[in-house]
């Protein structure tokens, strides 16, 4: 079975990417099932492309192997796209979820529903040794709900409501998710590639 290497150590994102490349027969490899001892890549850059580039090409060049990365974070219209490429620190250095979505919501105190508009975005990188990296973008259009609900997915889930749905991200379940989310978005945008390994 052919295998890729996820540059992460997040393992909501490690869940969701072993389903999709499962889906090609293919095994998806994260930072947490390596022995290796692995650097956090700092994620200095501006952009979710400087970041996911960031994070595949550190590791690519570690590994000797092709690595994907995968930037992503909630950009919130009336926070002026605010938590963005800061959203898994959010509310501090411990990348706690929960903090993190008390923040936002405290932020969004008083804003009514129409004006709760926001999108997951979420970038991805392939670096391959002596290659030039690919990027892949995904969206996923929605609004922040005023109290969070519902237990499945990871971060800001169980207060984001996608576009033409009734429930949070975290009360859709796996399946659900991983048909419409932005990662699953920038996915797609990768197959030709992925058909190709
Ligand atoms: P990164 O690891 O620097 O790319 O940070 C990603 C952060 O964005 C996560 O820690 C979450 O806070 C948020 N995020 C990205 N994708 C998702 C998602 O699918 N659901 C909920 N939150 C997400």
């Amino acid at each position: 079975m052919k295998r890729i290497v996820i540059a992460t150590k997040n393992s909501g994102k490690a869940k969701e990417f072993k389903a999709f490349f499962s889906e090609k027969n293919m095994e998806a490899v994260s930072l947490l099932d390596i022995e290796k001892d692995l650097p956090d890549v700092e994620e200095t850059g501006e952009t979710f492309e400087e970041n996911a580039e960031l994070k595949a090409e550190e590791i690519s060049r570690i590994l000797g192997i092709p690595v994907l990365s995968d930037d992503s974070g909630l950009v919130i219209d009336a926070l002026g796209g605010r938590p963005g490429i800061y959203s898994a620190r959010y509310a501090g250095e411990d990348k706690d979820d929960r903090a993190n979505i008390n923040k936002v919501l405290q932020e969004l105190e008083g804003i009514p529903e129409h004006q709760r508009t926001a999108r997951f975005v979420c970038v991805l990188a392939v670096s391959r040794p002596g290659e030039e990296t690919i990027f892949k973008k995904g969206y996923c259009e929605g609004l922040i709900a005023s109290t969070p609900s519902g237990d499945y997915g990871f971060g800001y889930d169980p207060i984001f409501i996608p576009k033409g749905y009734k429930k949070t991200m975290a009360e859709l379940g796996p399946e659900e998710k991983n048909r419409i989310s932005h990662r699953k978005n920038a996915m797609v945008e990768l197959e030709d590639w992925i058909d190709s390994l």
